[in-house]
């Protein structure tokens, strides 16, 4: 048992309750609660100091002035104490690639499928799962699997059974391109079952084919690839599968960098456009009247240009990746503008970027967002887009109880989210940093 579990006794005389005794635990779920120096109401975007959480099993029965809710929480509970800390909800990526471990070679994604056989990657995606949640990362929307079939699915499954750690998981499984037109590129001819990133259609027929395929084989949502530096899906061929997906209770993502691969996607009634980056005002527009969500993916963008600034340039490609950030500048001004929602993703693909999900909300805020904003984009709007805003991104009553703790101060410094000291998930801690010799509780 930590040290910081304290027995509920001494929360009884902190509060000045008299009665003290050792009760036996009362029957039914076991509960938790949880000290918060500083609990973050992430609607309001303020704190509420001295604050509790109480939690039954896997989920928040209280939250509120640890005075309110100790007086409601049953006797003899275990105790855990965040007094130093600042509490908030778990957070959610909007678009992980989990199974992704790709180097920055130009041949790495081929030599990936060629190499790496399924259940490898599977076992890849376990090791990022893991690292994601210990980064306070609790759910994840994975958008697409990087040809690796459906081992998206078997890792969901296996952290909902308990057997691996990770977060909460909703799956794209394939993704559906166009033929031809997404990785991996310059396969020869002659190797006709050599797999591929997406599942390639053409036509509306193997569009839809597609869609029920992969709901059959556990999707949770569509991936769709409506461009690759040019437009590829069709507007018919994308409204078949959003007819499809829909027609199933399933979301459809969509690929775009294009202003029109955007506007296709956006007409044919995709929910979200991931990317958006080469977006003009009148695709924004379009987003905004649909009322549908933009994932704009600017960490991993952060991340490239890291290290494109490191290595020899020309005049040529400096001025080009300038224009490419002038342009996502634009896209995060205009959408801000206009209120378009957004939804944190930071799509790391490297073994070197998984578990640093929390650069994508330090890419929103050097682009304009307020911390509280780029916080909701992971936690309530994040919640919204995955259609679980019933159970997640909030701390209330009724909810998950998917908490984090941070040092210091997220709502002047976005940067404490990338130091996250204090996991748990559905009521059970994955990672506490403040105990000597503990790094983490997951496997
Ligand atoms: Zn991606």
């Amino acid at each position: 048992m930590p040290r910081r579990v304290l027995c509920y006794c001494l929360l009884c005389v902190v509060a000045g309750l008299a009665n003290a005794q050792h009760e036996e635990q009362r029957q039914g779920p076991a509960s938790l609660f949880v000290k918060a120096g500083k609990l973050l109401d992430v609607r309001k975007g303020t704190y509420v100091n001295n604050a509790a959480i109480w939690i039954e099993a896997e989920r928040i029965k209280e939250v509120g002035p640890i005075s309110q809710v100790v007086a409601h929480a049953p006797r003899g509970v275990e105790v855990i104490d965040l007094s130093r800390l600042t509490v908030m909800p778990g957070l959610i990526d909007c678009h992980t690639h989990l199974m992704a471990r790709f180097d920055d070679t130009p041949d790495a994604y081929l030599l990936g499928l060629a190499t790496k056989s399924e259940a490898f990657r599977a076992l890849e995606g376990a090791a990022d799962a893991r690292v994601t949640l210990l980064a306070g990362f609790t759910t994840v929307r994975d958008v697409e699997n990087e040809g690796s079939m459906y081992a998206d699915v078997a890792l969901r499954d296996a952290i909902q059974q308990g057997l691996v750690d990770g977060p909460r998981m909703q799956v794209a499984t394939r993704a559906i391109a166009a033929v031809g037109q997404y990785n991996p590129f310059g396969v020869s001819p002659d190797l006709t079952n050599f797999p591929t990133g997406a599942q390639m259609v053409s036509g509306v027929e193997e569009a839809s084919r597609a869609v029920r395929e992969q709901i059959g084989h556990g999707a949770d949502l569509i991936k769709v690839y409506a461009d690759w530096q040019h437009p590829t899906l069709t507007v018919d061929e994308m409204r078949v599968i959003v007819e499809e997906a829909h027609k199933q209770k399933r979301k459809v993502a969509a690929h775009a960098t294009t202003p029109e691969g955007i506007k296709n996607a956006v007409t044919a009634g995709v929910d979200s456009i991931e990317h958006g980056h080469g977006a003009d005002r009148q695709a924004i527009e379009m987003i905004k009247a649909k009322g549908i969500f933009l994932v704009p993916t600017v960490g991993v963008v952060d991340e490239f240009v890291l290290k494109r600034k490191n290595g020899a340039m020309s005049l040529e490609e400096r001025r080009r990746l300038e224009q490419f950030l002038l342009g996502i500048q634009e896209e995060i001004t205009v959408a801000r503008e206009l209120g378009v929602k957004m939804a944190s993703g930071f799509d790391a693909s490297s073994a070197g970027l998984q578990g640093k999900n929390a650069e994508e909300l330090v890419g929103l805020v050097k682009r304009g967002l307020s911390p509280a904003d780029a916080i909701r984009c992971a936690t309530m709007n994040a919640a919204e887009l995955l259609g679980w805003e019933d159970r997640l991104g909030v701390l209330e009553a009724g909810k998950y109880a998917d908490v984090i703790g941070v040092e210091g101060d997220p709502l002047t410094n976005i940067i404490a989210l990338q130091h996250v000291q204090f996991v748990m998930k559905g009521g059970k801690v994955k990672k506490d940093a403040s105990i000597e010799g503990v790094r983490d509780r997951a496997r």
